[in-house]
């Protein structure tokens, strides 16, 4: 059966690395995520060899998945990092990662996040709107910093992925209009305590194809010129992130060498530094979602394997109808059944697949999730009260809790009761 990096079947037993994941479930109550060391740090390295043609930033995009242990796994390699919050650049720094390797994101950067990213003298702000560029100059000048920047430019292209996380087009919230742009370069460079350094585009995620990447690099490297010639330094452009990963068996997404090969032959001749923002291509085949069969329910005209992972451990397939993988942890019998794979959440939503095919199971067999290091625990809710799924991190023969899982007291006790009820 083939599976991803470094997860594997021996003996009809699913590891991870050199951990069996039966061993792992001993352990560790289910539902728990585990991701490979191995496997992340390959991803970050095949970026870096794909790039090693170009002056490149890798810059983790770290809400793909913002454990500390990964976060510090990818600075030890020497990665930056691409942050969307206060709460990010706080673990990225307490992770190691050194602020003039991280840059800032989003469309709602509120007056305390950018003091705050302003005191810790950033690489640069990727700036979204006008206003967002003229409340980073006056708290820039208030604190007596310089404030770098590249503003987002949205170039209007089709990235043909799910609508929720399209961002390149125009009725999209991001970024500036490529054709707007030119002036909003020229109100930036007029602002105090701004230093315009690059261009940014993102144009969205899990991109399975490089045709609107070349497009809307084709259309940045017009625009550096144009700006150039209004006398604007441009020495940076942020390509952004959203290369894909493959999640069903048969896809084969653009792999890094062909994307590197599409950024060198649409910017290289700009002799800019390349920042580039990965966050699913880096982390999303290297975690599982392991989780146990609570109940077969046989019902009327379907079969339910009932998991006890919920909508609220993963929100993929519900949020954007993500279609994951799923195996057994031991498959040992070759007899097949169709199930309908469920969470014990109570909404219909609550589903990980329809009418899937997997040996026979029975209560208390172990199922892996596949390919949830990426968007899996970062976008968990406490819904239903079910306490966060842990996560746990193998390398080689050994494994370690990088999160436990929150008791119910401490969970709880978080809500205060007013003292007039
Ligand atoms: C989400 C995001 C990324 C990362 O996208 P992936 O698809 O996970 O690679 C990079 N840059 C920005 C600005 C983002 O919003």
């Amino acid at each position: 059966m083939k599976t991803q990096a470094h997860i594997f079947y021996k003996e009809n037993a699913m590891y991870m690395e050199n951990v069996s994941i039966t061993a792992i479930a001993q352990d560790i109550p289910t539902p728990f995520y585990c991701y490979s060391y191995s496997s992340i740090s390959e991803s970050y390295l095949d970026y870096e060899q794909a790039f090693s043609q170009l002056d490149t930033l890798i810059c983790y995009a770290v809400k793909a998945n913002s454990n500390q242990a990964i976060l510090t796994s990818l600075a030890k390699l020497g990665a930056g990092a691409d942050v969307v919050s206060e709460g990010e650049i706080r673990r990225a720094l307490k992770a190691g990662i050194p602020a003039n390797k991280i840059v800032f994101s989003g469309v709602a950067k509120t007056h305390s996040e950018i003091s705050y990213a302003l005191n810790h003298d950033i690489l640069q702000f990727n700036v979204e709107s006008e206003p967002e560029l003229q409340l980073i100059s006056e708290l820039a000048t208030a604190q007596d910093k310089i404030a770098c920047i590249s503003i987002r430019v949205n170039p209007n292209v089709n990235a043909n992925t799910h609508a929720k996380i399209t961002t390149g087009k125009s009725e999209n919230k991001f970024g500036i209009p490529i054709t707007k742009a030119r002036d909003v370069y020229q109100y930036a460079a007029s602002l105090p305590s701004i230093k315009v350094q690059g261009v940014d585009v993102h144009i969205g995620s899990q991109l399975t194809d490089l045709a609107p990447f070349k497009q809307a690099f084709g259309m940045v490297a017009e625009f550096v010129s144009v700006l150039r010639k209004d006398g604007h330094d441009i020495s940076i452009i942020d390509i952004g992130g959203g290369l894909g990963i493959n999640y069903a068996e048969d896809e084969t997404p653009p792999n890094k060498n062909d994307y590197a090969q599409i950024v060198k032959q649409q910017l290289g001749h700009l002799q800019c530094k390349i920042i580039v923002e990965p966050g699913r291509s880096i982390v999303g085949n290297s975690g599982i979602l392991v989780s146990k069969v609570v109940y077969v329910k046989k019902g009327e005209e379907r079969q339910f394997l009932i998991i006890d992972a919920g909508m609220n451990d993963l929100i993929r397939p519900s949020m954007y109808d993500a279609y994951h993988q799923i195996k057994p942890i031991n498959s040992h019998n070759d007899k097949n059944a169709y199930y309908d794979v469920v969470g014990p959440v109570c909404e219909t939503g609550d589903t990980f697949s329809k009418n899937r095919q997997l040996p026979i199971m029975q209560a208390t067999d172990l199922v892996a999730i596949l390919s949830c290091g990426a968007y899996g625990s970062v976008m968990s809710s406490t819904y239903n009260t079910r306490m966060a799924a842990p996560e746990v991190m193998v390398k080689d023969d050994q494994y370690t809790i990088i999160r436990s899982r929150p008791c119910y007291e401490e969970v709880i006790k978080q809500d205060i009761i007013p003292d007039w009820v």
